[in-house]
C-alpha cells in the first residue's frame, strides 16, 4: 500500500447524493483518479479542522462508468460519515488518486459457479464487479446474495434488474431481510442459510469445491460463513494454497 500523503488526493466534485434510508447513502463523484479495477477500494476524505480525515470505501462504479460511486452507512458518532452525509451536489470531496485491494476477479481462482455474498453496504462492490464482463465470462452461474436488516436497505435494484435481463440463464439474485418479513425475500441469516441447505435449494446450485465464494461486509457474517463453508471442506483462498473463499472485511 502506498503512503497517504497530501499529493495523493484529488479534489473531486459531488455529482449526486442518493439517500436510500436515513442512514444509508451513496455518492456519485466526478474526480480524475488513476485507473482502478472493479473490486478495489479507494479512500475518501474531507478536510476537518485542517486535517485530512479519510476512510476506505469500495467502488460501486466500474472502470466503464464515467463517474466514481461509493455507498456508505452513516455511523452515529462516526468521525467521517456524518460529515459525508451533509454533502450536496457541487460540493468538494477528496478522493485518493490510488486504488487498493485484492478483492478483484484476478485473485479468484477458476470455478464453475461464483457466490457473491454481501451484507449491508457489502453488496456494492459486487455491483462494480458485475458491471464488467469478466465474472460473466468466467463462471457458468453467478449467485448474488444480499443480506440486510430492512427491505429499504436493498440497494441498486434497478442495476440488478439489468443484470437479470442481460444474463437470465446465469444470474441468480437472493435477498434476505432479517428484521422484516417481506414477500419474495428470505428471512434468514446467511450462515444459517448455508447450514440448512436453503441457499443451495433456492439457487438450485450445490456448494462444492467447484464453487468460488466472495464474501464482503460485516466481519461477523464473514467469520461465521467461513466456518460453515469450512465444515463443507471449502477453504480460504491463499497465495500459498489456492482455495475457494476470497474475503473483504469492512471493520
Ligand atoms: C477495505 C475497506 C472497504 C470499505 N468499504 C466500505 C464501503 O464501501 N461502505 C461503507 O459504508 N464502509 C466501508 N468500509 C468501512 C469505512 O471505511 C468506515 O469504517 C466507515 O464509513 C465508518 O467511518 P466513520 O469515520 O464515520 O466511523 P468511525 O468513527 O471510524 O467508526 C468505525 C466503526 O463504525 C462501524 N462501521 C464501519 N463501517 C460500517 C458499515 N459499512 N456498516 C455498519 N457499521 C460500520 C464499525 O463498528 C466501526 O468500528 C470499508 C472498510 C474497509 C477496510
Amino acid at each position: 500500500m502506498q503512503p497517504i500523503t497530501k499529493s495523493n488526493w484529488i479534489e473531486g466534485k459531488v455529482l449526486e447524493h442518493i439517500n436510500w434510508t436515513e442512514t444509508l447513502a451513496s455518492i456519485k463523484i466526478d474526480a480524475k483518479v488513476k485507473p482502478y479495477v472493479s473490486g478495489q477500494f479507494t479512500r475518501i476524505a474531507l478536510e476537518i479542522n485542517n486535517e485530512i480525515i479519510s476512510r476506505p470505501y469500495s467502488y460501486v462504479s466500474s472502470p466503464l462508468d464515467n463517474f466514481l460511486e461509493i455507498v456508505y452507512v452513516k455511523i452515529p458518532n462516526g468521525i467521517l460519515t456524518p460529515k459525508l452525509g451533509k454533502l450536496k451536489p457541487g460540493d468538494k470531496i477528496l478522493v485518493n488518486n490510488n486504488s487498493y485491494g485484492y478483492f478483484v476477479m484476478n485473485e479468484v481462482p477458476e470455478g464453475d459457479n461464483l457466490w457473491m455474498i454481501g451484507t449491508g453496504t457489502g453488496s456494492g462492490v459486487f455491483i462494480s464487479l458485475l458491471k464488467t464482463e469478466e465474472p460473466w465470462k468466467r463462471f457458468n452461474k453467478i449467485i448474488l446474495i444480499h443480506g440486510v436488516r430492512k427491505e429499504n436497505e436493498l440497494t441498486y435494484q434497478d442495476q440488478i434488474k439489468k443484470f437479470n435481463l442481460k444474463y437470465p440463464h446465469k444470474f441468480i439474485y437472493i435477498k434476505s431481510v432479517t428484521r422484516e418479513k417481506i414477500k419474495g425475500c428470505l428471512n434468514i441469516r446467511i450462515p444459517n442459510g448455508i447450514n440448512n441447505g436453503k441457499l443451495e435449494s433456492i439457487s438450485n446450485t450445490k456448494i462444492s469445491k467447484s464453487s468460488q465464494f466472495m464474501l464482503c461486509g460485516n466481519p461477523d457474517m464473514i467469520k461465521e460463513t467461513i466456518s460453515c463453508l469450512n465444515n463443507k471442506g471449502i477453504e480460504i483462498n491463499r497465495k500459498s494454497k489456492l482455495g475457494n473463499i476470497t474475503i473483504e472485511k469492512y471493520w
